[in-house]
């Protein structure tokens, strides 16, 4: 009488970490769970949902999916068919819209011929074909070409956007982050080269939703945390929110970034020539997505959404990014190993681990602490 509503598993997060645990407690240890989200849809921040055009929208910018990891290709596909799709982004640079990464299809777009063509020869001379370079290496090279190429590609390419996304310019922020897109000696247009790519034919939200579609699961949307452990009493907790927030900030908040998605209507059948253009040196905004070019739809009509990047502030906006450095990690550790002394408390996702994963790579971590909690 009037006691908690006992449950064996509560996950807090119906994002990709929390609904690969949930899927596998409930399939494989039988166990029940509880999965909640504070907001109210599934999917986390690879929510997505059908307009009224028939295009599917990623309502927190554009999510490919794209793994080298052929177990966690494996698992996903048992929750969706994949339209297969290969990412191509391109950048406008001094009124051309070239590819990124910056490959030599860009040098050679950009460049007088004869200078594209030494510039070819000395980067596959200096670090060979097919290879990839971040460019704060490329610019420690001494070569007089080959720093102007480094010093055009730093100041064109990652400098302004850099500062737009992030508030810092390339140098200050961890190396990692700009090395995500490397200057690629190839002919390569496309963003990732993993051997599996694709978009979810029915959505990121769809998958979610046959990912928890599981008589053990329980899924209560616009639910948070505060709110449920008044009523409910769990044996094991997994946390895929703010680490920071979970223990009510108490060695200083954890930093990290927003953004503002803009979307505009048009009545045409593409606005842009690929899925996602950066404009590293022009507007306020880093890039405008096209969602059509996904999963189709729209006829004549397309959505674009602009992103425009700032600082996360409490109860304003969303925590999309952490930002890696050693100071933040410093202090993500202390919250860390207060973790730790919790005992069958888990913490785990982007804002979890305080890690820039990828979704793949959220899906492996959450595969992992399965693994490791079913031993
Ligand atoms: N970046 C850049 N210019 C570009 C593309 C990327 O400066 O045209 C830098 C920028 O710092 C960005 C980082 O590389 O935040 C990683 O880019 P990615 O596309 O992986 O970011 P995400 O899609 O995760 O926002």
């Amino acid at each position: 009488m009037g006691g908690k509503r006992q449950i064996n598993n509560l996950i807090v997060g119906c994002g990709l970490s929390g609904a690969t645990l949930a899927n596998k407690i409930a399939t494989e240890l039988g166990e029940e769970v509880l999965i909640i989200d504070a907001k109210d849809h599934l999917a986390g921040s690879c929510h997505d949902a059908w307009d009224a055009n028939g295009i599917c929208i990623h309502r927190y910018g554009a999510h490919i999916f794209h793994t080298d990891d052929a177990a966690v290709w494996r698992y996903l596909s048992r929750f969706t068919q994949w339209r297969p799709y290969m990412h191509e982004v391109r950048a406008l640079i001094d009124g051309q819209e070239v590819p990124i990464p910056f490959n030599l299809n860009s040098i050679h777009q950009l460049f007088p011929a004869s200078l594209a063509s030494r510039l070819e020869e000395k980067l596959i001379a200096a670090y060979g074909f097919n290879v990839k370079v971040p460019v704060l290496q490329l610019r420690e090279n001494g070569d007089a070409d080959l720093a102007f190429l480094a010093n055009y590609v730093y100041e064109k390419v990652f400098l302004h956007y850099t500062l737009k996304q992030w508030g810092m310019k390339p140098e200050e922020i961890d190396a990692s982050v700009t090395a995500r897109v490397p200057v690629s000696i190839s002919r390569d247009n496309r963003y990732f080269q993993d051997t599996y790519q694709g978009i979810p034919l029915r959505g990121y939200t769809q998958m979610v939703a046959n990912m928890l579609d599981h008589p053990l699961i329980q899924v209560q949307l616009g639910t948070s945390f505060a709110a449920v452990k008044e009523e409910v009493a769990f044996r094991r907790l997994f946390y895929t929110g703010q680490i920071d927030e979970f223990f009510s900030c108490c060695h200083g908040k954890l930093p990290y970034r927003s953004l503002r998605f803009e979307f505009q209507e048009y009545e045409q059948p593409f606005f842009q020539s690929a899925a996602v253009i950066n404009y590293p040196c022009n507007y306020d905004f880093t890039r405008i997505c096209e969602p059509r070019y996904f999963l189709g739809g729209g006829a004549d009509r397309t959505v674009i959404a602009l992103e425009y990047p700032q600082a996360h502030e409490a109860g304003k906006n969303e925590p999309y990014y952490p930002i890696p450095g050693p100071e933040n990690e410093a202090l993500y550790a202390r919250y860390r190993s207060m973790a730790e002394e919790l005992g069958q408390c888990y913490f785990l996702g982007r804002l979890g681990d305080y890690r820039y994963y990828n979704m793949d790579q959220a899906v492996a971590r959450a595969l992992k602490l399965f693994a490791e909690i079913a031993r």
